[in-house]
């Protein structure tokens, strides 16, 4: 199990690898091959990544593929590597991490660029630390899951091609089974990485490393006075509009330390997460976190506080401390802003008004209150606006008069949007399904007994999350009892 492959190799037809990563040079990275895992079979397959890549449907299902997402056949042509990088984990500075499970085979050519593939779970690395190198088939199913889902929604994030899996045995609280999550990104470059060279100073490798990032993906910054301040800007915004998605939709992500933060903004590393049954405002998500720092509310400051180390370890390209405030500045006005937008949609008003705040204030504390279970609720005041009846929404309260108030100045508010068009818009703002932890909880536990069409099922649903699919209405209601008493951990 611990040979590593040199041969065969499996070219993908149609498809060539390139790798701009690797072009940096070998302080980023170390050149290794992923560990084979003994009798691979496919756990779930994306048709539509497959299609985004021009896989072939058939060479897709075919047993060189798997081999190849397996990481038990060299990809032809490309230059398998896992990239060095540190970080803060839980408000403290860890030192070198690193990817001790992911294999970076290269990039290739989509209509919407290059992007980064990358097999999760395929064997040690020089940074695999105290780890194994594996990934568990359950954690490997929820970040397949969730990162589709949240691409349905409409969330920047990194993407999931398949997973494999195999019953060679994992350890963690119990003994599982490994598989492996092939990826997907135009960079998986973290806040962690430019952590990496700036604590150890390396400031000409962290130069190297921004411009790289720049030059391919934030051009616009480099004809900037000062473009390392400029590229944090851009990141503080970019990271504002994934945290105010990440809020209006309920999503707790549950391990944002800065390893797991993405230079693109994207929501990546999907672990502990957990989108909210109930409105609890401070849901802690991860049972790991004792402390709560990654509470559901905390998550607007900690993504500054994350912005702040970012910041931080880029000053050595600055001329001065105010330019990587100023920088930071950004994310306190656009997370704001973007906050109010996504939530406005959710109430389906089209344009800003002095009283929205009020009325998103007035509606978060009437949830908060009677913890009315947040995506039921949105969904039902979109059926509202659509021509249901109130009934539905209301009887999700015990405040009923509370409810009422704000239903009046609500109804006041949207009188001049025109009704059908809010209706609309509601029903496209406000998603029927999510992925609940125990929707994902039934659909491993499936899985480990061989049965994978949960995966499916629950994939191609919330991969359209804003349509009605009557065939799966038991998706879209209230959590079981036993919801509740998920654990969700770090062990992964
Ligand atoms: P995470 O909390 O999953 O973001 O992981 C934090 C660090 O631990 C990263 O450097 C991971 O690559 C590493 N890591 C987590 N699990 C394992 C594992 N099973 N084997 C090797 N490294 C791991
Ligand atoms: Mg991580």
């Amino acid at each position: 199990m611990n040979a590593v492959i040199t041969d065969p190799a499996a070219a993908i037809p149609g498809l060539t690898w390139n790798n701009r990563f690797a072009t940096l040079g070998p302080d980023f990275f170390t050149e290794l091959r992923p560990t084979p895992l003994p009798s691979p079979y496919w756990v779930g397959r994306n048709q539509a990544v497959a299609r985004e890549l021009g896989l072939q449907e058939q060479w897709f299902a075919s047993q060189e593929s798997l081999d190849l997402f397996t990481g038990n056949v060299l990809a032809q042509g490309s230059q398998p590597l896992a990239s060095v990088y540190s970080g803060h984990q839980f408000g403290q500075w860890a030192g070198q991490l690193g990817d001790g499970r992911a294999i970076l085979l290269g990039e290739l050519q989509t209509a919407a660029g290059p992007q980064e593939i990358q097999l999760k779970g395929a064997g040690l690395t020089p940074y695999s630390r105290m780890g194994d190198g594996r990934a568990v088939l359950r954690s490997s199913i929820r970040e397949y899951l969730c990162s589709e889902a949240m691409h349905g929604l409409g969330i920047p994030t990194t993407r999931a091609l398949c997973i494999t899996g195999s019953d060679a045995r994992v350890r963690r609280e119990e003994v599982e089974t490994a598989a492996v999550v092939t990826r997907m990104a135009p960079s998986f470059i973290r806040f962690g990485h430019f952590e990496h060279f700036s604590y150890s100073d390396q400031h000409e490798q962290l130069k190297i490393l921004a411009d790289f990032v720049i030059d391919n993906f934030y051009p616009e910054c480099r004809d900037a006075a000062q473009p390392y301040a400029e590229l944090l800007q851009a990141v503080s915004e970019r990271t504002a509009h994934m945290v105010a998605a990440w809020q209006a939709v309920g999503f707790c992500h549950g391990v944002m330390n800065t390893d797991n933060m993405s230079i693109l903004g994207l929501t990546i590393d999907y672990g502990p997460f957990q989108f909210l049954d109930a409105f609890d405002p401070g849901h802690i998500c991860n049972h790991s976190d004792t402390q709560g720092r990654y509470a559901y509310n905390k998550q607007p400051n900690i993504a500054y506080w994350n912005l702040f180390c970012l910041g931080q370890a880029l000053l050595p390209l600055m001329d001065t401390q105010e330019q990587a405030l100023a920088a930071l500045e950004s994310y306190k006005t656009v997370f704001p802003e973007k906050l109010e937008g996504r939530m406005r949609a959710k109430l389906g008003l089209p344009d800003s008004r002095p009283e929205d705040k009020a009325l998103i204030e007035g509606i978060f504390k009437l949830l908060a209150a009677d913890r009315v279970d947040y995506t039921i609720f949105w969904r039902r005041l979109s059926g509202l606006a659509a021509g249901g009846p109130p009934e539905a929404v209301r009887d999700l309260f015990l405040d009923r008069q509370g409810f009422d108030t704000w239903l009046l100045q609500y109804s006041e508010r949207a009188a001049p949007v025109d009704q059908g068009l809010r209706a609309d818009f509601m029903l496209e703002s406000n998603p029927k399904y999510v992925l609940r932890n125990h929707l994902g909880e039934q659909a491993i536990r499936a899985a480990k007994l061989q049965d994978f069409s949960g995966v499916d099922t629950l994939l191609k649903l919330l991969q359209a999350p804003f349509g009605e699919h009557p065939d799966h209405e038991a998706f879209a209601g209230f959590p079981p009892d036993w919801a509740s008493s998920i654990e969700i951990s770090c062990s992964s």
